[in-house]
């Protein structure tokens, strides 16, 4: 017979897998000899074997008889005994905490006998009624699935009826009263009534508990919080104390530091005379913790001891609920408290000071998440604010501005010195110059991963993807949110957070961060923008654990930058090289029609002039990006999307043309051959056709142009006394002979240059794995490759067969809720499929060259959980945005001092 439930003297911290957090630390405090209200805790398992089978497991029952009994025999009463009654407390508790997700029910054991007893025994009959409504309340609610607004309407009637504000002030003939009509209400919506057997009552609750685990808004936030769907809660029943019993009694809730700014000194909140829920429902004022010295100092020192006694045992800030019954202490719950990301770098950093936890301890209790709150500024939380829609949050950052509806636009305003929102139905690499100046990006259609949300990372401006409430008209200027008549014109101003993905009517003020000046120009600059003693604090507190984070670290963090601005950014965020340039975004602008001429050419003469025209400004921006890096490896991929990106579009062109052949107007001879060409360029999925190597073996002179300017940009580098570190990267490779003709070519060209220049170049030449073929066949491509870099945004489509520009928004979503996944595979790396390539690539091409340098470029290179893996897996580094890279390092840190498993993943 499996054990299901747990006495509290049987557990202990560690056991939250099976007795969920609230149980295991109950039992850890009763080991440590606390004052807790004995019970038991009932076992996650049971609860997997209630949702699997749809009822309790019978031993589940005769194993809650004995445990029932063995407390009503420590405590001399028996539950729901008419004279003296045991009333318990039923409670949920999985293993790791969802805040008010799921159900609690209280008082269990009254009816209509022992409701007499209790009022005799406590000397308190209002006390008694006031318990016993409160149990059929919630009973109802809970257990019964009646809706709440029933009791509550019903409550407040009886009180305006009676002319009374306060609930404090319903006598017990009102009580009574109330207690009647909510157990009418049961016995009207139900058919039955109120049920009066405490045991009935218990199991019934249990239950109930059980069950809330499935409800939407706990599954919402399972998913939110990446918290398994299949892990089932417990159950806690507890014998019920009570802070209601006069003003001897009261509750509170307590922090061992403050939980939101990481301030030293205990923290908490009191209420005379009340029971916890009053606490949290704000009902009444509470008084602060030092109020109850002055109130009842016998239960006020115990407290702070046990306070000390319990941070010392876990050995960080904790958050404890406590009742005083009558002047006796009573801890109902503990925990490692949750906090703010200040707090948590604070906290941390002082235990470290205190010699309480080691630096790897340290640094495993902060997360590159938290860092990454720290680094964007953002909105006053104190401010008010008009919230328009909500989007997904696609780049973190608070911007403020007025609404522009192009790029020509956006460019427009922000000269004239406005701040600008650029508001878009979705974005496209023509957008790049609005973007590059706005203050934010929102747009209706498009998901995490969709061009906007990509571009704004890497440049990390704020943005807000897939707002679909909004209905936005270009032409006539407006957007109107759906659902309401509001109507927003261009230049209306509004504010979007990217890290919450709302959107707000107005200006909302925004404050700077002191972290990020900390990061880009050093400690003392840092200390200096730190406007008060806890920002200092926080600012050491980040370079305490960040310069450790580097120590530790095995993974060397990159970054993903194409401009001289974004390289230099970069290494001031610490990156120790460029692990993706991508080149594709050199050609746009201005370039475009140069790029439009070698598409266009029919000759060869009319392409080498065409290539004659881009070499120069190419190898500028090589120039230009050595410089930023100069020392620092950096690693160029040959331009990879398809042409068609560098044309017009194929509707837009067509319309143009159609429009003037009707109104008779003439059709030069160029736009005929441009609509050719487009045809010509048109693929069905773009994706998966000329792009790439594929691209650069069809027009052979393209990639030859680029090595070129990388060769002449190098060699002038040198000539000026720098000292480039260039690498060519070759993407979507599929076979080892797309890659050695490609080599061949660029040894070739690199000779050429060296000889010409006379300057000695090692460029190291080495290709992208992002297709499965490139993964399983990784052996045979390490013999033409200097280094791989696996492009898991590429691996990720190729893998799924999911085109990466519409998943997300068309169908993720209806995945999410089926389970298939928990998180967007081009979020977090899918460890199973696209990992599991990624690794049995690494072993391929390591078992033909052991020591062949690897890294990941792809969306991932910046994602905590990934990295974790791509350390396990053994890269040599991670690339990601600029603005992820201090992220990165946190958490190529925390990686290597944390004990994973490969199935922790
Ligand atoms: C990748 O595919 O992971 C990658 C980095 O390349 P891109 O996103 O430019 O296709
Ligand atoms: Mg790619």
């Amino acid at each position: 017979m499996s054990t299901f439930v747990y006495a509290f003297t049987e557990g202990n911290k560690d056991m939250k897998d099976l007795l969920g957090g609230k149980g295991a630390n109950l039992a850890e405090m009763v080991k440590l000899g606390i004052p807790v209200p004995p019970g038991f805790t009932i076992s996650t398992e049971a609860c997997r074997a209630y949702l699997e089978e749809g009822h309790s497991p019978d031993s589940l029952q005769v194993q809650v008889t004995t445990a029932l009994r063995n407390m009503e025999a420590d405590m001399g009463k028996k539950l729901g005994q008419a004279d003296n009654p045991l009333l318990v407390s039923v409670r949920s508790g999985a293993k790791f905490s969802m805040p008010g997700m799921m159900e609690t029910v209280l008082n269990i054991g009254l009816n209509d006998e022992s409701v007499h007893g209790l009022a005799t025994r406590s000397g308190n009959s209002r006390f008694a009624w006031d318990s016993y409504r409160r149990l059929i309340q919630m009973f109802g609610k809970t257990v019964l699935d009646i809706d709440g607004d029933l009791f509550s309407e019903a409550f407040d009637n009886a009180k305006e009826g009676l002319g009374i504000e306060q609930d404090t002030d319903l006598d017990v003939e009102a009580l009574q009263g109330i207690v009647e009509e909510f157990k009418a209400i049961v016995e009207r919506e139900t058919g039955a009534p109120f049920p009066l057997d405490p045991r009935e009552q218990l199991d019934a609750a249990v239950e109930a508990v059980f069950r809330s685990w499935n409800t939407e808004r706990a599954a919402i936030y399972r998913r939110r919080e990446r918290i398994p769907h299949d892990l089932g809660t417990a159950v806690n029943i507890q014998a019920m104390v009570f802070g209601n019993q006069g003003s001897n009694s009261g509750t509170g809730v307590c922090f061992t530091r403050d939980p939101s700014s990481g301030q030293g000194g205990v923290y908490g909140d009191y209420l005379v005379n009340a029971q916890g829920e009053d606490v949290v429902a704000g009902i009444r004022n509470t008084l602060s913790l030092e109020a109850l010295e002055n109130i009842d100092k016998a239960s006020y020192d115990e407290l702070m001891a046990t306070m000390h006694t319990l941070e010392t045992h876990y050995r960080d800030m904790c958050d404890i609920e406590f009742t005083v019954e009558n002047g006796k202490l009573w801890l109902l719950q503990t925990r490692v408290g949750k906090r703010t990301a200040s707090a948590a770098f604070r906290i941390a950093a002082q235990l470290v000071e205190e010699k309480l936890i080691t630096r790897d301890e340290a640094l495993a209790r902060v997360s590159g998440e938290q860092l990454t709150q720290l680094l964007f500024p953002q909105f006053d939380d104190e401010a008010e604010k008009t919230v328009l829609t909500k989007g997904m949050a696609a780049s973190p950052g608070a911007a403020v501005g007025e609404i522009v509806f192009s790029n020509a636009q956006a460019v427009e305003r922000t000269n004239a010195g406005a701040d600008v929102i650029l508001v878009r139905r979705e974005t496209n690499p023509d957008d790049l110059e609005g973007m590059v100046v706005a203050a934010g990006i929102l747009t209706a259609r498009g998901g995490k991963t969709s061009h906007a949300a990509e571009v704004a990372r890497g440049m990390g401006r704020c943005c807000v993807v897939g707002a679909e409430a909004l209905i936005i008209d270009e032409k006539n200027g407006t957007m109107k949110i759906r659902g309401t008549d509001r109507v927003l014109h261009a230049g209306d101003v509004i504010a979007i957070d990217g890290t919450s993905g709302e959107v707000f009517l107005g200006d909302v003020p925004v404050m700077p961060s002191p972290v990020t000046v900390y990061i880009s120009e050093g400690l003392d600059a840092g200390l200096a923008a730190a406007q008060d003693q806890a920002t200092k604090e926080l600012v050491t507190s980040v370079h305490l654990l960040l310069t450790h984070a580097d120590r530790r670290a095995k993974l060397t963090v990159r970054a993903n930058a194409d401009a001289p601005e974004d390289a230099a950014r970069a290494r001031a965020y610490g990156a120790t090289g460029i692990g993706l340039c991508r080149t594709e975004h050199m050609f746009l602008g201005d370039r475009r029609q140069l790029i439009e001429k070698v598409i266009l050419a029919e000759t060869d003469e009319q392409r080498d002039s065409a290539f004659d025209a881009l070499f120069p400004l190419q190898k500028g921006d090589f120039i230009g990006i050595f410089e930023a890096m100069d020392g620092l490896p950096t690693t160029v991929r040959l331009i990879d999307p398809p042409l068609h990106e560098f044309l017009p579009d194929i509707t837009d062109l067509s319309v143009k043309i159609a429009v003037k052949e009707a109104t008779g107007e003439e059709v030069t001879e160029e736009e005929r051959k441009l609509l050719d060409t487009v045809r010509e360029q048109h693929e069905q999925n773009p994706m998966l056709g000329l792009r790439g190597v594929r691209l650069g073996l069809k027009i052979r002179g393209l990639f030859g142009l680029q090595i070129r300017a990388i060769a002449e940009a190098a060699a002038d580098r040198l000539e000026a006394g720098g000292h480039p570190l260039p690498e060519i990267m070759v993407p979507l490779v599929g076979s080892a002979r797309e890659l050695q003709i490609i080599r061949e070519d660029a040894e070739r060209i690199i000779a050429e240059v060296g000889e010409s220049r006379g300057v000695k170049l090692t460029i190291p030449i080495g290709a992208m794995i992002e297709l499965p073929r490139a993964a399983i066949t990784a052996d045979s491509l390490a013999e033409e490759a200097d280094f791989f870099s696996f492009g898991t945004n590429d691996l990720t489509q190729t893998a799924w067969g999911f085109s990466r520009d519409d998943v997300e928004a068309t169908f993720f979503n209806e995945y999410f809720d089926l389970g298939v996944f928990g998180v967007s595979p081009f979020e977090s790396i899918d460890t199973r499929g696209v990992g599991n390539l990624v690794s049995v690539g690494m072993k391929n091409a390591r078992s033909v060259k052991p020591s062949i340098h690897c890294g990941v470029c792809g969306e991932h290179g910046g994602d905590p959980l990934s990295i974790h893996f791509f350390h396990k897996v053994g890269l040599d580094y991670v690339s990601c945005s600029p603005f992820r890279v201090p992220v990165a390092r946190l958490e190529a840190g925390r990686a290597a001092v944390s004990n994973e498993s490969p199935d922790d993943f």
